[in-house]
């Protein structure tokens, strides 16, 4: 999936996933292996539901057994006890309730980054979680859709940047300086603030950055309607944002998300 969407090796896994529309194949491998457990219970053949209830007796004694490793890997979901239990002593196992409780479990890395503010604590996934991940859910219950530039018929350097961009697999200073030192702070203007996703996106003041925005001016329009207000000319539009004005998270991850 990296070599797709054209993101270095380094980048965090979680971010790749969900980027990619994809759960865990952890999420795949248990499922299947629940599905294979209440096929068992259910088959017309004496001998493996008699083969099945040994594993299952044996799951005390040997933890090395097919039933004891599976019963080990419900540990960690909400309902860890009674899916072990309901195994333990070969009844069914509902698979909405399961599914439910493993996703749960797998996006736990996206609600702790949902309590962190990515500028205070400097981590991929906090970034991506606020800043660029789409909260739309996919097909089949999947927590995560693809986002739209991916099915655009976009340049292929077109595709790989904006992917870099998002998934915080760039060269700007924020990420820069952990590998070459010095400061994170934007060498580009005198904007003083960290050089990172919404620096570039929506301060600084450097000309490559105002021409774009104006180039784009449609995109920016909105989200820089309140400064429209205190311009000279209500009709100037000012290419950058000033210190004073805040923006939220919530924004940010809506501009970047929108279907254009
Ligand atoms: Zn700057």
């Amino acid at each position: 999936m990296r070599r797709i969407i054209g993101v270095k090796n380094s980048t965090t896994n979680w971010a790749v996933l969900r980027e990619c529309g994809q759960e865990p194949l952890q999420l795949f491998w248990f499922r299947a292996s629940i599905s294979f457990f209440t096929s068992m219970l259910d088959s017309n053949s004496e001998t493996l539901r008699c083969v099945l209830k040994a594993d299952l007796h044996l799951a005390s004694f040997d933890s090395s057994c097919w039933s004891a490793q599976a019963s080990n890997a419900f540990n960690g979901l909400q309902g860890s006890a009674m899916f072990k239990q309901k195994m333990l002593r070969a009844t069914q196992v509902s698979m909405q309730e399961f599914i439910c409780d493993l996703r749960f479990r797998h996006l736990k890395v996206w609600r702790e980054a949902g309590f962190s503010c990515p500028r205070a604590v400097n981590k991929k996934a906090v970034t991506y979680h606020k800043w660029c991940g789409s909260s739309e859910s996919g097909p089949r219950g999947s927590p995560s859709s693809i986002p739209s530039y991916l099915y655009k018929d976009l340049d292929k350097h077109v595709l790989r940047n904006f992917s870099r961009f998002r998934l915080s697999a760039h060269h700007l200073r924020v990420e820069s300086c952990k590998w070459h030192g010095g400061s994170s702070i934007c060498d580009k203007c005198e904007c003083g603030e960290v050089q990172d996703e919404k620096c570039v996106l929506l301060s600084c003041k450097c000309a490559e950055m105002c021409e774009l925005r104006m180039r784009y001016r449609d995109l920016f329009e909105g989200m820089f309607k309140a400064l429209r207000a205190f311009a000279p000319l209500s009709s100037e539009f000012n290419p950058f944002l000033a210190c004073h004005h805040s923006i939220t998270s919530f924004e940010i991850n809506a501009f970047l998300n929108q279907d254009s």
